[in-house]
């Protein structure tokens, strides 16, 4: 049967949705889609850029703050703008947003298990970092269960949403775009997986961080949770008695 949003969701009964039958490559956002925003983790990522951009310019935070999200907004990721504008090491940059406290994040066996049923691959496709990606997946539980990471190193700096990244990821991991499916909690970073011809999965973490851009017909499903979703999957994959 079709897999589809929740009864109330407006996406969930659109004429043309893509069904996921045909999906061999699943390819999934790290912050905030393959753990909760409510884990904070990213909030934590965020007071650390805007400490981090307050110190190399000598700003106060609410002048850092302001100054980050127009980096974000203008540039894709606030590592980009600083880069551009600031000359910033991304290294540097990388490793100290990333260096997080992770014991609000709880190992998630239930997600380990529905991502392992998943048929084909899974990749990681993160404007992260590879080392943040691997310790959030290590303490998730889920690490063993990814074929590659795309970060924001191996896509030379050049962050989602752009098209020109999208391809390159396509390319670097033999994605066939159209048996392949992609999860992220950023309506905007859809937009290319969907206009390369990618199923596309919005997990709607109701934050402001997610709205840019607002929601539009390139998106094909949506979930509360990547849990919820893929057991919204797992049932229609498996038959059971009913
Ligand atoms: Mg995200």
């Amino acid at each position: 049967m079709a897999i589809s949003g929740s009864i109330s969701d407006p996406t969930s009964t659109r004429p043309g949705t893509k069904m996921l039958g045909h999906v061999e490559t699943w390819v999934f956002d790290l912050d905030n889609t393959l753990y909760p925003a409510s884990s904070q983790l990213f909030a934590q990522i965020d007071t650390r850029m805007t400490t981090f951009v307050a110190d190399l310019l000598s700003l106060d935070r609410q002048a850092a703050k302001d100054l980050q999200k127009q980096l974000f907004h203008e540039h894709g990721t606030t590592l980009s703008g600083l880069m551009r504008s600031h000359s910033v090491n991304p290294d540097a940059f990388l490793g100290y947003v990333h260096d997080i406290d992770l014991s609000g994040l709880d190992p998630d066996p239930q997600l380990a298990r529905l991502l392992a049923a998943l048929p084909g691959r899974r990749i990681i496709y993160t404007n992260g970092s590879v080392g943040h990606a691997e310790r959030i997946t290590a303490r998730l539980g889920i690490d063993h269960l990814f074929h590659g990471i795309q970060d924001i190193v191996s896509s030379a700096f050049d962050p989602k949403p752009s098209h020109a990244a999208f391809r390159r990821f396509l390319d670097d991991h033999d994605v066939a775009p159209d048996q392949a499916a992609f999860f992220d909690d950023m309506p905007h970073n859809l937009l290319p997986a969907h206009d390369l011809g990618l199923a596309t999965i919005w997990i709607d973490q109701k934050s402001d961080w997610s709205r840019p851009g607002g929601i539009g017909d390139h998106i094909h499903h949506r979930a509360e949770s990547l849990t919820e979703f893929l057991h919204r999957l797992d049932m229609d994959r498996t038959p059971h008695d009913g």
